[in-house]
């Protein structure tokens, strides 16, 4: 599943669009992608109307059209955002298809997982707010994470990494490399935890993030050799510092990796 630094890559496909005007439009309106949506609003407001701007925020991204329109993306499992040419075809699984006369924007879900919304008007949409700060930001602090955690003291640590109302964008395989760089065991229970082991999993949130953003997000370069991201999902995979055997376990519902020397 994409999390925030393959959500911000996916973003800036579409930035070939930007200031050109759409020309036309296709979409598969009976498509799960789309459950809820005022689909025929969609297709009649944005035609004729430029994309503007876009932005990320963890997994989801806005695109802002004039006329007061928004665009809202989930990616869910399987989805991707590319470019084609004016005169794509498209395929079985390009649920929505925004046609410029230089190119087409695509958006394409094969397990439709991912999620499409549409909002008119002056204000962003109410679902567009989040409580959470972006996890680059300067509102992502010590105190934040620190806050957060007291609220879920019952949880394990790799649970609350998943939970987007705290550590927006973080998925399965960020919260993973998190809990490695700070030596953490991802089953440790959040009361457990030390002052400074909470201090070290805000400072390899923030890390991660930052790194996977300048890798990942910028050209979908994988991230630097000696991450625990190129071990986790190997059968033998080893700890990048010790060359120990990975433990493999399902932690908060998810196929979890750590290093048993590294993280207590
Ligand atoms: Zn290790």
């Amino acid at each position: 599943m994409p999390e925030l630094a393959e959500v911000e890559w996916f973003r800036k496909q579409w930035n070939a669009g930007l200031g050109a005007e759409i020309v036309g439009l296709s979409l598969h309106a009976r498509n799960r992608i789309f459950r809820g949506e005022n689909v025929r609003q969609l297709r009649e407001r944005l035609v004729g109307e430029k994309l503007l701007t876009s932005q990320a925020r963890g997994k989801r991204m806005l695109f802002k059209f004039s006329g007061d329109n928004f665009l809202f993306i989930h990616l869910g499992i399987t989805g991707k955002i590319h470019v084609q040419p004016a005169n794509y075809r498209p395929a079985k699984h390009d649920h929505l298809v925004l046609v410029q006369r230089q190119r087409a924007l695509v958006f394409t879900d094969s397990r439709q997982f991912g999620r499409v919304r549409f909002h008119h008007g002056t204000d962003e949409p109410d679902w567009w707010k989040h409580e959470a700060p972006e996890i680059s930001s300067p509102d992502f602090d010590q105190e934040f994470v620190d806050r957060f955690l007291a609220r879920h003291r019952k949880a394990l640590i790799k649970a609350a990494l998943l939970m987007q109302n705290g550590f927006s964008g973080i998925g399965n395989w960020m919260a993973d490399e998190i809990l490695w760089r700070a030596k953490v065991l991802p089953s440790k229970r959040i009361r457990k935890l030390t002052t400074h082991e909470r201090a070290a999993i805000f400072r390899a949130t923030k890390w991660v993030v930052r790194r996977s953003l300048e890798t990942l997000g910028e050209d979908f370069a994988d991230p630097p050799r000696n991450w625990l991201i190129h071990q986790k999902w190997k059968r033998d995979g080893i700890c990048p510092i010790h060359r120990t055997p990975l433990r493999h376990a399902t932690v908060a519902g998810r196929t979890t990796a750590w290093c048993p020397k590294c993280q207590k």
